[in-house]
């Protein structure tokens, strides 16, 4: 095998056609990070890439690197996550895991824990079915590998102790604050002492554990409340996934996805 050609597993995240039956595909890889690859003819209905290729598939790949792009020779799903696939609510979790991958990784640089947190996320969705707590998850660990780890143990403004009552979290301010610095922020949220347990204890657990945590309505919508907050801090924007995601979890379905044109 060339220097030019080389082999590696990826998920794909974006697909775009491109001319008449060719893919344009974003696809985040476990050995190159984030790569932008042709798949040529995938859109033919013998392909033999198609559906190897689909969103959201692990596939074992051999890419040759072009000038531009990179032009995807084969294709092997390893991985379609198909109580995922069955699921357009979990589908709509999966599209905004893999916006979210999109948005914050560079193309070409490496980023293996990045890419065992997504697969793993992935997996859970598949396996638990449980998106609400599973994308939460994510969430937060994504943060905290972008060094954004919220402070969760002591007030993230004057260090003191956090007491177990109703404190605050302010993003710009890295996590949590205590009563005294807290109140007079008018751009911090209230955080329950449920809702910081559930935090302190994703955020040092696997997703099998994660997914474990029972966790009741009004407490399921203070942590998306906070997590949220805190995401749209980071990345200065509203991911387009997070309405059509909305939209399914209020009953409001509507088959066509986001990502894919
Ligand atoms: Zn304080």
């Amino acid at each position: 095998m060339s220097a030019r050609v080389y082999r590696t597993t990826g998920i794909i995240i974006k697909r775009h056609k491109f001319g008449e039956a060719d893919r344009l595909l974003t696809i985040f890889t476990a050995d190159c990070g984030k790569v932008r690859a042709i798949a040529k003819g995938a859109m033919r209905p013998r392909s033999k890439l198609g559906g190897n290729v689909e969103l959201l598939t692990h596939s074992q790949l051999v890419l040759a690197r072009g000038r531009n792009l990179d032009i995807v020779t084969q294709a092997q799903a390893l991985d379609i996550f198909l109580p995922m696939r069955d699921s357009l609510e979990l589908m709509s979790c999966g599209f905004y895991l893999a916006e979210m991958v999109d948005n914050f990784t560079e193309e070409n640089v490496e980023d293996r824990d990045m890419f065992g947190l997504f697969l793993d996320t992935l997996r859970g969705l598949s396996e638990t079915g449980d998106g609400e707590r599973i994308v939460r998850y994510f969430e937060l660990r994504l943060l905290g590998h972008l060094g954004y780890s919220p402070q969760l143990q002591k007030c993230a403004n004057c260090n003191n102790t956090l007491q177990p009552e109703t404190n605050y979290y302010n993003p710009a301010q890295g996590g949590v604050l205590c009563r005294e610095c807290g109140y007079p922020d008018m751009s911090a949220s209230t955080i329950s002492v449920n809702a910081l347990k559930v935090l302190r204890l994703w955020q040092r657990s696997d997703v099998d554990t994660a997914s474990r945590v029972k966790l009741n309505a009004e407490l399921t919508r203070e942590i998306k409340g906070i997590l949220r907050y805190n995401v749209r801090y980071v990345l200065e924007k509203q991911l387009k996934s997070i309405e059509w995601m909305d939209r399914l979890a209020n009953g409001n379905i509507t088959l066509e996805a986001p990502l894919s044109k």
